[in-house]
């Protein structure tokens, strides 16, 4: 018995040979069962900012409205009502099974009895802080991606929006006719005001970033952060020092302002006009000014999925904090990176996982170029760790077991934006 090309474990000594030339097929069968496989899975790759289920969820506030009405796509109340059957798969699992089990036997040349049999090498020592801590510390993390969501600004004291005293439970307080309003272009083309009330109180500058964006930082200062994609509107990443270019900000920020017909407006404008929570108008043609946050319905920034496409080649480890994992098409990152990639979530609760855990075994068997969503079951997880908790004492153990403490001190003890409530 030895291993593959890629970790799978030898089924039978006999067909080792095969493997092998297999090995080097697969980029082309790789393509064409990647195609199959999406096919039955309904992968989501979806361009507008949509929502997959119906819950509200504490841990990931930001721009997570929940209501049916404001997922774009076929709201596919059959495939995605619930979460469990949500994440990436759309379809029968027994249709899926069958699918992956014909793939990774192909790929491996062997019987579905001998499938069984076939394990795959684990690519952290354990699926915990201390299995992840051990891999960076090997080396072998050099292009780390980053998702973050609401929870790692929740210390920073940024207001929430699903939890029970977030904005969504302040409806009156703003007067919106439902929650959702407040990010939807044609209740802000008529009603800007609750929006710029938001504003006064998001726009950057008033709040102080938290122990898990320094833990960012601190990646960055390493030298092996290659991006962190944030979901967070709130631009406190680069208020650490975060140089620009390493955030990707998929839901927008207030670093740049638009009208509703695309004219561009002036920052320092927009700026006095949000902290006073005053709507603005356009200069050039007199339609309302809205900083560049996305609203529901719309497309992410173009770089969102430039980065997405070229960074998650490089990905050698994926940092999920904070999330819940529920909002689309973020929430479908985590399964970009390659197979043997390790991943970790730190979050309050257990989130993005994949429904069926034999489903994950056998497309990494089947040599399939993208991942699954997250499988944390004993038994078949080889990559994905999990730490319940929350954020900033998570980052804090695991700067403990990198030896890096000291440096998180520091950079806490040194920004120079203190918190200022
Ligand atoms: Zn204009």
């Amino acid at each position: 018995m030895s291993s593959d090309c890629d970790g799978v474990r030898a089924v039978t000594p006999s067909m080792e040979g095969r493997r092998d030339a297999r090995c080097e097929e697969d980029a082309e069968g790789e393509e064409a069962g990647e195609r199959a496989a999406e096919k039955v899975l309904g992968r989501r790759d979806s361009t507008t900012v949509e929502y997959e289920e119906e819950e509200t969820e504490d841990d990931d506030a930001g721009l997570s409205c929940s209501s049916s009405e404001s997922s774009s796509e076929s709201s596919s109340s059959s495939e995605s009502s619930s979460s469990s059957e949500g994440y990436g798969f759309g379809r029968e699992s027994s249709e899926m099974l069958a699918l992956m089990e014909r793939l990774a036997a192909q790929r491996l040349g062997v019987s579905s009895s001998e499938l069984r049999e076939a394990t795959i090498e684990p690519v952290l020592d354990s699926f915990d802080l201390k299995g992840v801590a051990e891999y960076i510390k090997s080396g072998r993390a050099k292009n780390v991606i980053v998702m973050t969501g609401a929870g790692i600004s929740v210390s920073a004291g940024i207001p929430d929006f699903r939890s029970e005293s977030g904005l969504y439970s302040r409806l009156g307080e703003y007067d919106l006719p439902y929650p959702q309003a407040i990010f939807e272009l044609s209740y802000f083309r008529e009603k800007p005001e609750p929006f710029y009330k938001l504003s006064s109180d998001l726009f950057p500058g008033k709040y102080a970033p938290t122990p898990t964006h320094h833990f960012v930082k601190l990646l960055h200062d390493r030298g092996v952060l290659r991006r962190c994609f944030t979901q967070n509107i709130d631009s406190l990443e680069c208020a650490t020092g975060l140089p620009v270019d390493k955030v990707v900000a998929a839901h927008g920020n207030f670093d740049a302002a638009h009208c509703l017909n695309g004219h561009e407006a002036d920052m320092d404008v927009v700026e006095k006009a949000c902290r006073v929570g005053k709507p603005m108008r356009c200069a050039k043609c007199g339609e309302y000014v809205k900083p560049d946050i996305v609203f529901f319905g719309e497309n992410l920034p173009e770089r969102f999925y430039d980065c997405a496409q070229e960074d998650f080649q490089h990905c050698d480890l994926l940092i999920v904090i904070g999330t819940s994992l529920v909002v689309h098409p973020f929430a479908g990152l985590i399964e970009r990176p390659q197979e043997h990639v390790p991943r970790l979530l730190i979050n309050l609760e257990r989130a993005g996982e994949a429904p069926n855990s034999e489903i994950t075994r056998l497309y990494r068997l089947a040599g399939l170029g993208r991942g699954t969503g997250f499988n944390f079951d004993e038994e078949t997880n080889y990559r994905d760790a999990l730490h319940l908790g929350k954020c900033d004492e998570a980052v804090f153990e695991l700067c403990e077991l990198l030896g890096w403490k000291s440096d998180l001190e520091a950079l806490i003890a040194n920004c120079s934006i203190k918190r200022n409530l």
